[in-house]
């Protein structure tokens, strides 16, 4: 067994866990394994062992990874996504995790109506209202939920988010826990083409938290793959 694959067993059994310790069947909850910046054998690797969600967050490093994987495994994009690279993404992705504004959504559609096929989407909501991260303010997600569901190509499956980075993941809880209550909020709309199903939050250190708190997709890239070195410009 590889390193890789111990480490997503690991990760596994403490998602078990936390899904036990808060009275959820161990099945709501799926793990995205965060592959951006690392090759594609060890993409290869967590796949041998039974891994297969992956999560990538620059779109040219996707469109060139996707060939490479052999194994059979389906991505996510969970990244800053910038109107001209949805292209990238087209076909090859399941889930876009970070749609915060019209334009993206419009591009997004524009780009899988050329597939005659939807996408699943999450709209991503900025909790901290951080100048530096992405995602659309809490006042604007009811808004923007029903303009992007006027859309054909995209289906929207929930929401997603990316808390202040907090030392303690106790710290983080009250955001995880705010993210459930905005889509509850959404999904008591009972909006057309609005499911609340997925919620996208929790990382290598708060996943156990996020889960606690109704996380559905946990993101982990750290704690299976190792340290990343720095991308420039990220
Ligand atoms: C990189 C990344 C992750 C994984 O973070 P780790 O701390 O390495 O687990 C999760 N979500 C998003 C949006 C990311 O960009």
């Amino acid at each position: 067994m590889t390193d890789i694959s111990e480490n997503i067993d690991r990760i596994q059994r403490r998602i078990d866990a936390a899904c036990c310790r808060s009275g959820r069947a161990p099945q709501s909850v799926r793990l995205i394994a965060v592959s951006k910046i690392k090759p594609a054998e060890d993409i290869e690797a967590a796949a041998a062992g039974g891994q297969r969600l992956f999560g990538e967050s620059y779109a040219q490093e996707l469109r060139d990874k996707v060939p490479a994987v052999t194994a059979e495994v389906e991505w996510h994009f969970i990244g800053a996504l910038q109107r001209n690279k949805v292209k990238y993404l087209r076909g090859a992705v399941a889930l876009i995790h970070g749609v915060d504004r019209l334009s993206l959504a419009e591009e997004i559609d524009r780009q899988w109506s050329k597939l005659d096929a939807p996408v699943q989407v999450l709209l991503q909501v900025n909790l901290g209202n951080e100048a530096t991260k992405a995602g659309i303010r809490e006042v604007d997600l009811e808004a923007l939920a029903r303009q992007v569901a006027s859309f054909a190509h995209l289906s929207i499956r929930g929401l997603m988010a990316l808390p202040p980075d907090l030392d303690d993941p106790e710290e983080v809880r009250p955001y995880f826990r705010r993210l459930r209550e905005l889509a509850q909020a959404i999904d008591a709309l009972n909006l057309p083409g609005v499911e609340m199903q997925e919620l996208s939050m929790g990382m290598s250190d708060d996943f156990e938290v996020a889960i606690e708190e109704g996380a559905t997709l946990v993101r982990v890239g750290t704690a299976i793959f190792g340290a990343r070195p720095k991308k420039v410009g990220v």
